[in-house]
């Protein structure tokens, strides 16, 4: 099918591999009128992992934009085939998922409102309308389900086979037979590759490579966290009662999923020790290549199998096909622009949804290469999104293989993960484990989400309704919004941005004044060039030359990625990670000061220390950087302590702040704390697709100055015209809803949003949820506040009430004066 040439000296953008995702990128990026791309595949197209995948595509995702590319692909897979000539078996058959338990039913009540929100069909069903769609089942276990109508399924080499001759036709050239064996880097740049068939001089390097991506990215020095994983389906004879107008099926409860295929059954899943393969690299020359079958290990699918399609007992087996595929320690794949390389992208680590994923992902790696950023909020795939860790492969299988094993678990609120930890640990660890904490993980840190009560067992217990650390968490926040609390921040990301042009290098990428006297300290978002929110954050002047800057834990990697590649040509700058160096103590709360009053000889009084300044002040002989911030509404610091410093600081603290009442606090204070007083958190309540006038943080830019910047004029522009979506507030009283964000937002009746997150606000004693109101022709003030709002969570309408400012604020004047 595909012609074979050999590759050109030269070129605009090389693409390494010619799975699904490869071609797909290839295909977008001539449409984008990229003709100039050579896409190189070492064996042949199809021969990595798209060949054998079973071809089911789904498109609901817990996220909006995610859900969006999965929903792309259908369109595309749509026209395919009428567009190239070329067949691709899609086929919209729709999909029917089964609960067996009342929280499964619940979830997918919550899963009805996510795509509702998201502009997806998708319907609950009984048990006998499940049987209609599949009348060969055993559905005596069955409690209900749900069914999306626009899924669908797909030949994986055929529409692998289309998108490469789309690419084809419109220029691009594929070479098969050509081995990428070294990347060509200068400079911190991608320049070109050399291969078995020649060099290759290029622009642009993009690694498709699939489960080889690691090894690809390897070669230029980037790390693809991804391991492969051994994954089985089995091919039956024709059955009786199987025909191809019954949709595809997944049966989380048992672990499976199952599919028509030429009038037989396809049934594969999720087993919950899966095998790894290739622990010391894949081995040369696999290509159209399956792993020997593991009958004894599918039996653990097999069995549920057959309970549920009785008829398969009697079946003639086909074929059981094991093949491996990459999955990452997430769950979720690898796309963009490597951080490590300019000009080197990945597309990779697909976890058993490329197929699914194919049309969009490679539209949206195609359209961030064009661009040079993502086209929209790509975050939960964004290679950024990975730190140190993850440069370790035995860990990342480790953790990885956990997450296969969740794939159809029951998909909990707030559900943590247990392999690789602890890895990463503030010098407080032992001190608070010992004090009850409850912790979490975030980019590998270990972090104390809540606090055990009277010797409670420090262990989340899952469910969809009130969790077991709801009352403990309740006491967490009145300590702070009363007396005050103390939380461990120390896995905030750290850096010195120094050298003689900091102070212009962040002028520009900093949206707010942060050129200001040493000692101050500026709240910023550093946006992209459509004004959208990249980084939100909050940097303090140390020096004339020297500015300390701290993000958020996940953010890390992207947020120094973005520092470093926005800085502008010529100018001096160096960004230095202290992380590690710098553990954070946050004391909060109306009694902060007198407490910290009793540790320091310093002057911590409003006239010497105000709000938005931070000073070195000394701590039982420890210096210590203190920011006069606060993210949870109360007067409050910042402490950041010298790494070995910080324990004997947090004692000091601990005895001091026991007349007072001072009880320490986690993750789970904080958010709720911050849900009441309005403060927004990146990668829910804000990022790239929101700017800050559309997020209500237009306050926070220096638009008014004549002081250019990253973004400014798409804001300048915004600020002229009617916003399209504003960020509002929002409650409900009632203590028996509970809402996790995704909601969808009704105005009038009519859908106009989703929450972007929501919690309990324990003051308050309210659910409080944020979310964007969007209308076509603009949400001014009167559109946004006169409608009649409800919020519809899990498929069921609420009233809610929207509200014009913070919901907390009793306590601004200790705060700011
Ligand atoms: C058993 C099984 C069932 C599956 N079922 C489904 C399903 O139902 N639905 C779904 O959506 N997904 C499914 N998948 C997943 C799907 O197959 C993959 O996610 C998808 O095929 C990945 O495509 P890719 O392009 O990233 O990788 P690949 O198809 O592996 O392509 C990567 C290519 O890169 C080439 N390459 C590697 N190194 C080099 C180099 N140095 N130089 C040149 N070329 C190189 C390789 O030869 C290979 O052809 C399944 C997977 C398996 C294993």
């Amino acid at each position: 099918m595909s012609e074979t040439q050999s590759p050109p000296a030269q070129t605009r953008a090389v693409v390494i591999g010619g799975g699904i995702i490869g071609c797909s990128t290839a295909y977008h990026l001539a449409r984008l009128g990229w003709s100039d791309v050579v896409l190189l595949e070492r064996a042949k197209l199809t021969s990595g992992s798209t060949f054998h995948a079973a071809g089911l595509v789904g498109q609901l995702r817990s996220n909006a934009n995610i859900t969006q590319l999965l929903k792309y692909s259908v369109e595309l897979y749509d026209r395919l085939e009428a567009e190239t000539g070329q067949a691709t078996g899609w086929r919209k058959s729709g999909c029917l998922r089964l609960a067996c338990n009342r929280d499964r039913m619940i979830d997918y009540r919550r899963q009805a409102t996510t795509a509702r929100s998201f502009g997806l069909e998708m319907h609950l069903v009984d048990r006998k309308e499940a049987l209609d769609l599949w009348p060969i089942m055993d559905a005596s276990d069955v409690v209900g389900g749900c069914f999306m109508p626009t899924d669908g399924q797909a030949n994986p080499s055929d529409i692998t086979q289309a998108l490469a001759k789309g690419a084809r036709d419109s220029g691009v050239r594929i070479v098969e037979g050509c081995d990428v064996t070294a990347i060509r880097c200068k400079d911190g740049r991608a320049v070109g590759v050399a291969t078995t068939l020649g060099e290759i001089a290029c622009e642009v390097v993009i690694n498709c490579a699939g489960q080889w991506a690691r090894e690809v990215g390897a070669l230029a020095g980037v790390d693809v966290p991804l391991v492969s994983v051994q994954h089985q389906y089995l091919i039956t004879e024709k059955m009786d009662g199987v025909d191809r107008s019954m949709p595809t099926v997944r049966d989380p409860d048992r672990l499976l999923y199952f599919k028509e295929e030429v009038g037989g059954v396809v049934m594969g899943g999720y087993e919950r020790k899966p095998n790894p393969w290739a622990e010391d690299g894949i081995p040369e020359g696999f290509n159209f290549t399956l792993l020997n079958p593991n009958w004894d290990h599918f039996e653990q699918l097999m069995l549920p199998g057959i309970e549920r399609l009785p008829a398969l007992a009697e079946a003639g087996i086909k074929e059981l096909i094991n093949g491996p595929e990459s999955f990452t320690p997430d769950g979720n794949f690898i796309l963009g622009a490597a951080p490590e390389v300019e000009n080197f992208y990945v597309g990779a680590g697909f976890n058993s949804f490329g197929i699914a994923s194919g049309g969009g992902a490679g539209r949206a790696l195609a359209e961030w290469i064009d661009g040079g950023e993502p086209p929209m909020d790509l975050w939960p795939v964004d290679i950024r999104r990975f730190g140190p860790h993850h440069a370790d492969v035995d860990w990342v299988r480790r953790r990885t293989l956990e997450m296969y094993g969740k794939h159809y678990t029951m998909p909990w609120p707030f559900e943590e993960h247990e392999s690789g930890r602890p890895l990463r640990v503030s010098p407080l660890y032992g001190r608070l484990k010992a004090a009850g904490a409850c912790f979490g993980e975030k980019f590998g840190w270990e972090r104390p989400n809540w606090f055990a009560l009277d010797g409670a067992e420090p262990r989340d217990l899952y469910s969809f309704g009130r969790q077991n650390w709801f009352e403990p968490v309740g006491e967490e926040h009145r300590a702070v919004r009363e007396r005050a609390g103390l939380f461990d921040q120390s896995s905030f990301a750290k850096f010195l941005v120094t050298g003689p042009d900091a102070a212009a290098a962040l002028s520009w990428i900093c949206a707010n004044d942060i050129d200001r006297p040493v000692g101050r300290v500026t709240y910023t978002q550093m946006l992209n060039r459509r004004g959208g929110i990249e980084c939100d954050l909050t940097v303090a002047r140390v020096g004339e030359a020297a500015f300390y800057v701290v993000t958020g834990t996940g953010f890390a990697t992207h947020d120094r990625s973005w520092i470093l590649r926005n800085v502008p040509d010529g100018l001096s700058v160096e960004v230095v990670d202290l992380t590690s160096a710098y553990a954070t103590l946050s004391l909060m709360g109306p009694e902060a000061r007198d407490i910290l009053e009793q540790v320091t000889r310093d002057d911590l009084s409003n006239a010497a220390f105000p709000f938005g300044t931070c000073r070195q002040i000394r701590i039982g002989g420890a210096p210590v950087r203190a920011i006069r911030i606060t993210y949870v509404g109360e007067l409050g610091w910042e402490l950041h302590v010298p790494a070995e410093f910080a324990l004997a600081v947090y004692e000091r603290l601990v005895e001091a702040g026991r007349a007072y009442g001072l009880a320490n606090a986690g993750y789970r204070a904080i958010e709720s704390l911050r849900l009441e007083k309005g403060y927004r958190a990146w990668g829910s309540d804000i990022g790239p697709d929101y700017t800050p006038l559309e997020a209500g943080l237009g306050w926070a830019v220096k638009l008014g100055k004549n002081i250019p910047f990253l973004g400014r004029e798409a804001l300048a522009e915004q600020a002229a015209r009617p916003l399209g979506k504003r960020l509002a507030c929002f409650t409900l009283d009632d203590p028996d809803v509970v809402l996790l964000g995704r909601e969808t937002i009704y105005r009038d009746g009519q859908r106009v949003g989703w929450l972007t997150s929501a919690g309990w606000g324990y003051t308050l004693a309210t659910n409080i949820g944020y979310g964007y109101v969007r209308n076509g022709e603009g949400v001014d003030d009167a559109y946004l506040y006169d409608g009649d709002y409800e919020l519809e969570v899990a498929t069921q309408r609420v009233p809610c009430r929207v509200h014009r400012a913070a919901l907390y604020d009793p306590k601004m004047e200790r705060v700011k004066a």
